[in-house]
């Protein structure tokens, strides 16, 4: 479906990031992928995805709280590939903490990465998908762009940023081809969320396995994770012919978490 198409995936070294990334490789889609992490590991991934789906994939390592690399990044996967169609902003970090003891650095960190890095790669694809006359950018938001939660005050807010950031994006985009959505996940059990887990064991010294039940317990209704091939796949849909009219949704993919 994707065959000569071209996506930029940022965060896609691990977790849901990496899930789409397969998922859009699985269809013929070329894919610069991007993350921190260890080179051999990430070569291995790089690698993996090539032999595995038959495409070309890219790595750069840019860092998304750097403006100039979130930029550079798109402008490397246009020169690699010759255009870029599908953009999809997913990297992101976590800090937890009250708001009166939460770092001004970790606020600071969190707002780079989670929110402007979308602003500044979105700025930098535009262009060239409005030139094509196609586009599907895809923002990883969260649950926690549509509701919040306690000692997240960075996050949250980062993540309902993004969701407005979704709707200017669509509403400035509408009629040319190109679309915006924000894909809102609930708890998926990533090395981000496996740290909220050790965290929950240690704070109430129970087993990672109950900590994890506890977790989801707290939120999400249905009792199960969401998986990273579970997103892959809502991504793979918004760029398809189905879903040319969804444009600057905030799609729940969380198990019930919001219907509460
Ligand atoms: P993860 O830790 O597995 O992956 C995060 C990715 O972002 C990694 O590839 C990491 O290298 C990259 N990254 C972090 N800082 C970076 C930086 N400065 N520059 C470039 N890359 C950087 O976590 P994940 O759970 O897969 O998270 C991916 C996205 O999904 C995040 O935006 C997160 O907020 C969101 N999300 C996660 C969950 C969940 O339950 N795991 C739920 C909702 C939303």
């Amino acid at each position: 479906m994707l065959k000569g198409k071209a996506a930029a995936i940022t965060g896609s070294t691990s977790g849901i990031g990496l899930g789409m990334a397969e998922a859009l490789a699985a269809q013929g889609c070329d894919i610069l992928i991007n993350g921190l992490g260890d080179e051999a590991e990430i070569e291995r991934i790089r690698s993996g995805l090539e032999d595995r789906f038959g495409v070309r994939v890219r790595y750069s390592p840019a860092d998304m709280s750097r403006p100039d690399e979130v930029r550079a990044m798109v402008a490397e996967a246009e020169a690699a590939f010759g255009r870029l169609d599908v953009l999809i902003n997913n990297a992101g970090i976590q800090h937890t903490e009250p708001i009166e003891a939460f770092p001004p650095e970790r606020w600071d960190a969190v707002i780079a990465i989670n929110l402007s890095s979308a602003f500044h790669s979105i700025a930098a694809a535009l262009p060239g998908m409005r030139r094509r006359g196609w586009g599907r950018i895809i923002n990883t938001a969260s649950a926690h762009g549509l509701v919040a939660s306690v000692e997240k005050a960075a996050y949250v807010a980062a993540k309902h940023g993004i969701v407005g950031l979704t709707k200017v994006v669509a509403l400035e985009t509408a009629g040319t081809g190109i679309t915006c959505n924000a894909i809102c996940p609930g708890w998926v059990r990533t090395p981000l969320v496996e740290r909220q887990i050790e965290r929950i064991a240690a704070e109430r010294e129970l087993t990672i396995d109950a900590a994890a039940r506890e977790l989801l317990g707290a939120k999400q209704p249905s009792g199960a994770f969401v998986t990273p091939a579970q997103i892959g796949a809502m991504a793979v849909f918004l760029c398809g012919d189905a879903a040319e009219q969804i444009t600057g949704a905030a799609l729940p993919i969380d198990g019930g978490w919001t219907a509460q």
